[in-house]
């Protein structure tokens, strides 16, 4: 832990060797895409996109899952994603899974959570089980699944269902390979994930 407050305590080097890029961050954001993906360490989104400060609103949870949308039932992720498109006014969603995913990988395995029970929660509801084998060739594939999973629950936002289906809103499904870095998007056609 101490590198990383060493590194925020000198932060403000960097951003004044980047002032006037810094300094417009005051004025407001306009981010050009609502981000979600897993909470894992090993997946920094702005990496894989090069994006900079104010281009990428995110939304990390375990398993980069998504609530059905409830009117009823508000909730962290709900706001975030009707905050992106009606107040910021986001064209673009990605859902990305990334490989070795161990929020998927538990759901598949059925690994006992009782010492956890929000995470197993939280999972029983947003994952569904994709394949019964083991194994990261199966478990890439529930992943993937996951995510068209995750996009169809968004397709039922209010926010996002007229939007969406106008063409004024597109939803992106990636999976990201940790080893490789490698970037793949679901094609409609012929259904499957494909390299960017
Ligand atoms: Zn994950």
């Amino acid at each position: 832990m101490q590198a990383l407050i060493d590194h925020a305590r000198s932060f403000h080097h960097h951003a004044a060797e980047r002032r006037e890029e810094f300094s417009r961050l005051a004025d407001g954001q306009r981010p050009q895409a609502l981000f979600i993906t897993c909470s894992d360490s090993r997946v920094i989104p702005s990496m894989i996109t090069g994006a900079r400060p104010g281009e990428l609103f995110e939304l990390r949870t375990a398993g980069q899952s998504v609530p059905p949308y409830r009117a009823l039932r508000p909730s962290g992720e709900a706001a975030t994603i009707e905050y992106a498109v009606q107040v910021l006014g986001i064209r673009d969603i990605v859902v990305c899974g990334h490989s070795h995913c161990g929020a998927v990988r538990a759901r598949i395995d059925g690994t006992p959570l009782g010492h956890a029970p929000a995470v197993r929660d939280w999972l029983r509801r947003a994952v569904q089980p994709g394949l019964p084998d083991r194994g990261d060739p199966h478990l890439a594939e529930a992943v993937q699944r996951h995510v068209l999973t995750q996009l169809d629950k968004l397709r039922r936002y209010p926010c996002i269902r007229a939007r969406a289906g106008n063409g004024e809103l597109r939803l992106h499904g990636w999976f990201y390979d940790l080893p490789t870095g490698r970037v793949l998007a679901h094609q409609p056609r012929p259904d499957s994930f494909l390299p960017l």
